[in-house]
This record gives structure tokens, C-alpha cells and sequence, in this order.
């Protein structure tokens, strides 16, 4: 039996460097090394704090896909499927509601941080946080658990989604008898790529992100704006790359030649922070060209697109019933 490999991608915004370094360079090795893959598109999870924007969830099924078609995944070699469609995950997580406490979930970090970047959304005190919001990392317990996954390659924000999966596995198990695998992150070299304001994450509802969409311009603009050592007042002072951005990024996309030679620069206070930035968008736009080429081609076909949806989804389809009966079997709900 093949090992299943299990991970998903929010349809709330285009793909940005984050993802591309803290989780698809692993699907895009791992695709090539023989498991059963299944993406998950998650869009019933996107809607959870974007309950009011269907537009916006339904619209980025198919640029999320597209981008990801675009960087080099494989259909042949990765289902890829919408989760809104295998209601079998939706029913799990009813099941798996029972298994978790209300102030556990309310503890797991990655909750709690995305409660304090979405402030705005559920008001300060969070007297409007939804039941949906806080149980989503039951539904992502479920995400995996109905594929029957064993590896899920992500960023370390994802770590206690993780854990919390494993512990309503493991309680799973204990009341209902041995069914669940307890699943194991695969991360990558960079498990968290930073934003272009120096915050920890770079992340699409953050709005500090470089999309691997975007046009030069935008790249421009961006970069320009980056943060820089704030103790470099003059062209020629001397700096820190290290609290640099610009330096960052130079790291991911850049030859090791010209990172060594930035650094070095820089420290000497021999180079500006306006030359380095036109250096960074010119090996950026080389790192993102071939993406927007091959991109070019499912703008061209949208039925392909869809097509590669329909067929991965009716993949993950059977494997979903055949774990959720063995799943309902052992609840002893299998009438
Ligand atoms: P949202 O803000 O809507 O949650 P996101 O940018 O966090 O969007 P997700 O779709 O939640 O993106 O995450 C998809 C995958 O990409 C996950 O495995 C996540 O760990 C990884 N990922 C997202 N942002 C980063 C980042 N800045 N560094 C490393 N990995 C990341
Ligand atoms: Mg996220």
C-alpha cells in the first residue's frame, strides 16, 4: 500500500512566496516519490472567515489551482479536489465535535494568532467569533483523517493544527478502538517565509505577500517599500542585513555568489538600499517568469482546469467513502 500524503491550501488569495517555500517546493518533490497525494482545496475552511465573500472563495478555487498547475504540480500524480464536495468530511467533523473541548481549541495557538490578526473581522473582545471559525481545526482533523493521511507537508504554522488532529485521533482510538493513523508533519528548509513588513508570517489575509502572479509593477512597488535596517540613514552607513527584508528575500531567490556578495556589501555600508532593491526585483521577476509563462497557458484553457478538479475530486471521493465506512463502522453507526 502506498503511503497517503495529505495537505491543503485555502482558497482565499492567489499563491505567494510563503507558500511556495514553506510547503509546495515539498509537494512538488514529494510528487515525484510514489504516494497517494490528495490537495485539498479548502474552501468550506476559506469560508469560515469568509463567510460573507463566497465570490471571493469561489473565485480563488481556480486561480489557487491554476497557480498551483502553474509552478509544475502534476495531475497525473496529485489529486487535486474541492473539499466543499466530499461531504464526508463534513460529516466527520460532527463527529469529531464530541471529541474536543471548547477551551482546548480556544488554546491552540495558531487559533489564537489568527484571532489577534483578524480582530477587525470578530470585534476586539471576540464576542463574534463563530462556532465555525473555532472548529476548524476539527474539520482539518477530519480533512485528514477521511483520506486516512499519514504525511502532511506544511509550515510550521500549521504544527498545532497538527497536534490537535493527533489528539482527537488518539482519543478516536482509545473509545472507539484502533481505526486512525496518527499523521506527521513533513516540513520544508524554510518552514515559515516572513512578510514584506518583517511580521514572522507572510500571509494572504496579511496583507504583506509576494504573489507569484504578480506583475512587475507590483513587484516594484512592493519591494520598494520593504523594510530595511532602520539604523541605515545614509547610502554609504553600514548595516545589519540580517533585520533586513530586502536581504531576506535576496536569500530565496538570488545565487549564493550574489547573496554572499549583498551581504558583505552591506555590511560595509559599499552598497544602498535602493540599489539592492532593484537587484532583488530583477532576480525576482527572473525567479517568477517561468511561473507567468506556463500560467498563461490554464488562463487560456479554464475548462482544463476545471476538468483536473472534477477528476481529482471523484479520486478523493473513494477514497473518502471507503475510510468513512470503516470510520462508522467502528462508532457502531453503520445502519
Ligand atoms: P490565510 O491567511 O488565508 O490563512 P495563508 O497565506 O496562511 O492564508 P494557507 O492556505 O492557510 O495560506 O496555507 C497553505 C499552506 O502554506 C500551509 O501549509 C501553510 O503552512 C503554508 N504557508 C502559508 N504561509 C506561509 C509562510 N509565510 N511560510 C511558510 N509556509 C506558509
Ligand atoms: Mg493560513
Amino acid at each position: 500500500m502506498k503511503k497517503v500524503i495529505l495537505t491543503g491550501l485555502r482558497p482565499t488569495g492567489n499563491l505567494h512566496l510563503g507558500h511556495y517555500f514553506g510547503a509546495c517546493q515539498n509537494y512538488l518533490k514529494m510528487q515525484t516519490e510514489g504516494y497517494d497525494f490528495y490537495l485539498e482545496i479548502a474552501d468550506v475552511q476559506a469560508l469560515t472567515d469568509n463567510f460573507n465573500n463566497p465570490e471571493k472563495v469561489r473565485k480563488n478555487v481556480y486561480e489557487i489551482t491554476k497557480d498551483l498547475l502553474s509552478i509544475g504540480l502534476d495531475p497525473d500524480k496529485v489529486h487535486i479536489f474541492i473539499q466543499s464536495q466530499i461531504k464526508e468530511i463534513a460529516e466527520l467533523t460532527v463527529f469529531y465535535s464530541n471529541l474536543v473541548t471548547i477551551s482546548r481549541l480556544q488554546r491552540n495557538p495558531t487559533v489564537k494568532t489568527e484571532l489577534t490578526q483578524k480582530k477587525d473581522l470578530f470585534g476586539n473582545k471576540g464576542e463574534s467569533i463563530t462556532y465555525g471559525f473555532l472548529g476548524y481545526p476539527v474539520s482539518q482533523a477530519a480533512d485528514i483523517t477521511v483520506f486516512d493521511g499519514e504525511l502532511v507537508p506544511v509550515g510550521d504554522d500549521q504544527l498545532p493544527l497538527l497536534e490537535q488532529c493527533r489528539e482527537i485521533v488518539r482519543k478516536f482510538n482509545s473509545i472507539y478502538g484502533d481505526t486512525l493513523k496518527e499523521p506527521q508533519q513533513v516540513l520544508s528548509n524554510t518552514t515559515r517565509v516572513k512578510g514584506l513588513d518583517g511580521n514572522e508570517k507572510m500571509g494572504k489575509s496579511l496583507g504583506n505577500a509576494i504573489y507569484l502572479i504578480d506583475d512587475e509593477a507590483t513587484i516594484t512597488k512592493k519591494i520598494m517599500s520593504a523594510l530595511t535596517d532602520k539604523n541605515k540613514i545614509k547610502k554609504d552607513d553600514p548595516a545589519n542585513p540580517e533585520v533586513c527584508m530586502v536581504y531576506y528575500y535576496h536569500k530565496l531567490v538570488n545565487s549564493q555568489e550574489n547573496i554572499t556578495k549583498v551581504c558583505s556589501e552591506c555590511q560595509k555600508g559599499s552598497r544602498g538600499c535602493v540599489q539592492c532593491k532593484k537587484e532583488l526585483i530583477a532576480a525576482m521577476n527572473d525567479f517568477l517568469h517561468p511561473f507567468k509563462e506556463k500560467r498563461k497557458y490554464y488562463d487560456e484553457n479554464p475548462d482544463l482546469v476545471k476538468t483536473i478538479l472534477t477528476t481529482g475530486t471523484a479520486s478523493a471521493q473513494i477514497k473518502a467513502t471507503k475510510q468513512i465506512k470503516k470510520i462508522k463502522q467502528a462508532m457502531k453507526i453503520d445502519y
